[in-house]
């Protein structure tokens, strides 16, 4: 089913408890600082990375001398390193245990050792020797604890609760020590004497009104030693019903507390030191570009931490969103590192970065009605039916169908639930049975007032259709701070890269594959060497050489290769073999702005522009062959760019690099009518009529033409007027005339009986026979003021139809083919609007760097025209 109109989602699970804090604020933090007027309370919390070891605990107390001297300060710390995990795994071993009872003793161990691991950093061993004391007292109940459960076979939820609040106890017991060994005061905090829950055990919900009862009363008993400079040092995480029962608030539920702890102190701001720089773009492990962001809106990170950003316990902005208290995300390793801060605004600049999470095993499971079931209201029912937490919900119109989005695990429970809510409909065949497809990703975007900026949803999936990714069902957020799809599993790297490229970077990368590095090849290497630097500071474009091919080798790396050492790279021989580049166009299409830039003058290249359509690759090529094709092969290729919606650009097929297939096909697009194109289009064969008229033997000048990079490979092409003839039938075909090579009446520009030998050495021998004979004829044209010049000519309203021609003229003096030098080449288009004076384009039109800056200046084009902002 494609799942037709969004609901306003996400959907949060049904646990949801957004909301449930909403009682009235007995402003606990005004009582506090009526009490002592002076600055308010910081409050830091310390996650349990940045606890493990004793150099991080010893930067750990370094933030905290420094931000003691801002004011009043309480510390929210978490279990130490992985400490959590240790003690779930210590309840499962002990579970398991048959009543053996030497497991637990192992697991206490352990996790004594990692909190005396980090003890290293108190310098003094008395001090140290103390803390071991008090590490071994406070395990001790948890040793028993673990041999009960081992007894009984099992652990309830509660005792659980109770297993895990040893990991935040041990901390603020190492934590306080090392604060008092650097000589700063400190007490710890059991947060149970404060945090009062209801007993949800493992996922307790906070009681806000007593909970900040009871901190005013604790407020008030801690302000005297606050005053003394004591650092309060909380456990995070934990928590106790009304009758004192410990309870924990949920994974990651240290920053919740430390949240909680903020809005009760009417805090002025609260700290999260972690051990990134803050929220990032992206998961670093997908996307390396992935930055940190500066600022975010507390429904922004709500919305993350609902969306896959593992970074916050995702009710952590509820105490501040209800207190406008700001939080800032630190890096304990890079104190000086800004960090995300998160308050009521967020930032609000258009250009702002922008999010991608990535929530990986889910399930999408569809529910299609029939006609016969319209009315049935599928989609509502099976809403209602489900009982696991649903992450994406997109109905079908009508309410006569659903896609839901599960995580993978709770696929099975919610087919059973489905298949029971549509039990009668199932049966007489009105719905189909779920459908599931797993794993798949949930990719989401999420940007405050996303609804304001336009284009944001086309860029988006705009994104994911360039790498072909299907994206299986989508919703954006009735918030409009969210935009989420599914999509496969296999897809979740290349996807998130893409949405992450489309938003957040700066500049857009283009990922560029180039077959051929001879003349025009050689010199776009050296050109995106030069100019990569320029093109990122002023274009914002972040041009790549992802791989090179030549007729030897093919190399391709996703990672990007440096243009400098490409050549080096290839001849190394990377493994690719050049007869089958397929796998390189599948690597190819998986990154931002793929082009295949063909910079050869082969034959039969056609096959692989289609091949690289249909992946989603752009091509750009200097390569006349596939444009002169014969009509029903350039028809396919052209319709197999239109079916792909890729660009095709090919300036440099004409006059190299001027703008000739350009101004025509904007002559034609507004309406003009072109009734003559005559040009000189062959820069190569204009060098060569001046070198000649100028008295250099013509075998001369085709060799100096060969050594500057002016022909053809083989230069025959050239003087055979073959490639003239090329040129010719490419403008002529823009103009719509449907006309084969074989229509166009070439005369060549040296006889071709003279022009038989394939190797050049033998080449170039043979020609210099001509050159009396050739000499003689343009003196004899001189003689007649005439100079000689190798012109073509597209006529369009001509008696007997259309005529396209090529050949060598003498032309008179006054015409403007006679201006030409050097390699210029030049281009006259009359038309109804440029009647009188035809439009004439003209300038350098043969040589590797002209053309290379014209395949550049294609490149640049092409990825101009696809950006959506
Ligand atoms: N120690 C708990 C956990 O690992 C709480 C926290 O780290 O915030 O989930
Ligand atoms: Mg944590």
């Amino acid at each position: 089913m494609a799942p037709e109109t969004a609901s306003p989602l996400p959907s949060p699970p049904p646990s949801s408890p957004v909301g449930a804090e909403r009682t009235a604020d007995p402003v606990v933090g005004a009582a506090a600082r009526a009490a002592g007027g002076a600055a308010r309370h910081r409050v830091l919390k310390f996650g349990g990375s940045s606890l493990r070891g004793p150099e991080r605990l010893r930067k750990v107390i370094e933030i905290v001398e420094a931000e003691r001297a801002l004011g009043p300060l309480h510390v929210v710390v978490s279990a130490i390193g992985d400490t959590t995990d240790a003690l779930l795994e210590a309840i499962a071993a002990a579970s398991a245990a048959d009543g053996e009872a030497t497991g637990p003793r192992a697991a206490v161990a352990r996790i004594a050792q990692a909190a005396l691991d980090s003890a290293g950093a108190i310098a003094d061993p008395a001090a140290r020797a103390a803390l071991a004391q008090r590490v071994a007292t406070t395990l001790a109940p948890l040793e028993r604890l673990l041999q009960g459960v081992a007894l009984v076979g099992e652990c309830g939820p509660g005792p659980r609760d109770q297993v895990l609040s040893f990991g935040e106890r041990l901390s603020v017991e190492v934590v306080v020590a090392a604060l008092e060994a650097a000589g700063l005061p400190a007490r710890g905090v059991d947060a149970r004497a404060w945090v009062v829950t209801d007993d949800r055990f493992g996922d307790a919900r906070v009681q806000w009104g007593e909970t900040a009862r009871r901190l005013g009363a604790l407020g008030r008993q801690w302000w005297p030693d606050e005053r003394r400079g004591v650092v309060h040092v909380h456990t995070g995480f934990l928590g106790a019903t009304a009758d004192g029962r410990t309870t924990t608030l949920g994974r990651n539920g240290s920053d919740y507390t430390a949240a909680l702890l903020a809005r009760g102190l009417d805090a002025a701001e609260v700290t999260v030191w972690t051990d990134v720089s803050g929220v990032m773009t992206a998961d670093p492990d997908l996307v390396d570009e992935a930055y940190p962001v500066p600022r975010l809106s507390y429904r922004e990170a709500l919305e993350l931490a609902g969306l896959g950003l593992r970074m916050f316990h995702p009710r952590t902005m509820v105490p501040l969103l209800e207190s406008g208290v700001p939080l800032r995300i630190r890096n304990t390793l890079r104190p000086r590192d800004a960090g995300t801060l998160v308050d009521t605004s967020g930032a609000l600049d258009a250009d702002r970065p922008t999010c991608v999470t990535s929530l990986e095993g889910m399930a999408l499971i569809d529910v299609e009605g029939s006609q016969r079931s319209e009315g049935a209201r599928i989609g509502p029912r099976v809403s209602e039916a489900l009982r696991v937490p649903v992450w994406l919900e997109v109905g079908a119109p009508r309410g006569n169908g659903i896609a839901v989005v599960v995580a993978a695990a709770d696929a099975a429970a919610a087919c059973a639930a489905i298949e029971r809510e549509l039990a009668a409909e199932l049966a007489r065949g009105e719905v189909a049975p779920p459908r599931v497809s797993a794993p798949v990703t949930l990719v989401t975007l999420v940007a405050e007032a996303m609804g304001q900026a336009v284009n944001v949803a086309g860029r988006f999936f705009g994104a994911l259709g360039t790498i072909g990714v299907n994206v299986r069902a989508a919703a954006q957020g009735a918030s409009s701070r969210a935009i989420l799809c599914v999509v496969d599993a296999a897809d979740t790297a290349a996807s998130v890269r893409a949405v992450h490229a489309a938003f957040n970077l700066a500049r857009e990368q283009v990922n560029l594959l180039v077959l051929g590095h001879g003349t025009v090849g050689g010199q776009l290497l050296a050109q995106i060497t030069s100019e990569r630097a320029r093109l990122r500071a002023t274009s914002d474009l972040d041009l790549r050489l992802a791989g090179l091919v030549d007729r030897r080798s093919a190399l391709l790396d996703v990672e990007g290769i440096d243009p400098g050492r490409a050549l080096e790279r290839l001849a190394e021989g990377a493994g690719h073999r050049p007869d089958d580049l397929l796998p390189l166009l599948d690597a190819l299409a998986r990154l931002p702005v793929p082009v295949l830039v063909d910079c050869t003058a082969a034959e039969g290249m056609e096959a692989l522009y289609e091949a690289a359509l249909a992946r989603g690759i752009h091509i750009v090529a200097a390569n006349k062959k596939p444009l002169a094709l014969p009509l029903p092969a350039r028809d396919r290729l052209l319709a197999a760019v239109r079916r792909a919606h890729r660009g095709y650009r090919y300036e440099t097929t004409v006059g190299a690099g001027l703008p000739v297939i350009e101004t025509l096909k904007n002559l034609v697009r507004t309406g003009d009518r072109v009734h003559l194109v005559e040009g000189s289009l062959s820069g190569t064969l204009g060098f060569l009529a001046n070198a000649v008229a100028a008295g250099q033997p013509l075998s001369a000048a085709v060799r100096e033409a060969h050594a500057r990079g002016y022909t053809e490979p083989h230069p025959r092409e050239d003087l055979l007027g073959l490639d003239a003839a090329r040129k010719a039938l490419i403008l002529a075909r823009e103009l719509g005339l449907r006309l084969d090579l074989a229509d166009v009446e070439v005369t060549p520009f040296v006889a071709p009986e003279l022009l038989g030998h394939d190797d050049l050495p033998s080449f170039f021998a043979a020609l210099e026979e001509a050159d009396g004979r050739f000499a003689a004829q343009v003196e004899a044209l001189r003689a007649d003021g005439k100079v000689l010049r190798y012109l073509a000519r597209v006529v369009l309203d001509g008696e007997g139809g259309p005529r396209v021609s090529v050949g060598p003229v003498g032309v008179p003096a006054d015409h403007p083919a006679t201006r030409l030098r050097g390699t210029e080449a030049f281009v006259a288009f009359t038309t109804e609007r440029y009647a009188e004076h035809p439009l004439v384009v003209q300038g350098p039109g043969a040589g590797g760097a002209v053309t290379a800056a014209g395949v550049l200046a294609d490149v640049l084009a092409l990825s101009q025209g696809l950006r959506g902002r």
